[in-house]
């Protein structure tokens, strides 16, 4: 296993809630006040009707894996070759990419329920990574 860490997550006043969110142990997605739609990722304004009257809901972290990838090359350490990467569809609609984990091959296929692991990487990076929801 290798020491490196992770890329560093990029924080902007448009997505600081989301990371704050997961700080505190929430998956948050992005809602409309003005329109009641979600949205992520998180930008200035709302993407169906460009309100900037946006606040967040909490999300149940529940969903299934509307897409999947494995990372072969190259290799990039902390990641192992071969390593999952899937595209949640939550239950709440919206779609995430992440690091599929705690998972054997068998696992990894569309439509396989997932839940939200969120994992403190290290003291700057607590992410939304995914496992099989049977966890
Ligand atoms: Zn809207």
């Amino acid at each position: 296993m290798s020491n490196a860490l992770r890329p560093r997550i990029g924080v902007n006043k448009d997505t600081q809630f989301f990371w704050d969110g997961l700080k505190q142990g929430q998956l948050l997605i992005q809602h409309c006040k003005a329109c009641d739609q979600l949205q992520h990722p998180p930008g200035p304004c709302c993407k169906h009707c460009q309100s900037f009257e946006l606040d967040a809901i909490e999300s149940t972290g529940r969903g299934t894996i509307h897409s999947f990838v494995r990372m072969h090359h190259p290799v990039a350490p902390p990641f192992e070759s071969g390593h999952p990467i899937v595209l949640v569809e939550l239950e709440e609609g919206t779609r995430l990419i992440a690091d599929f984990i705690n998972s054997t091959p068998e696992q990894v296929f569309i439509g396989a329920a997932v839940k939200v692991a969120i994992t403190e990487c290290d003291d700057e990076v607590t992410l939304a990574l995914f496992e099989p929801a049977s966890m």
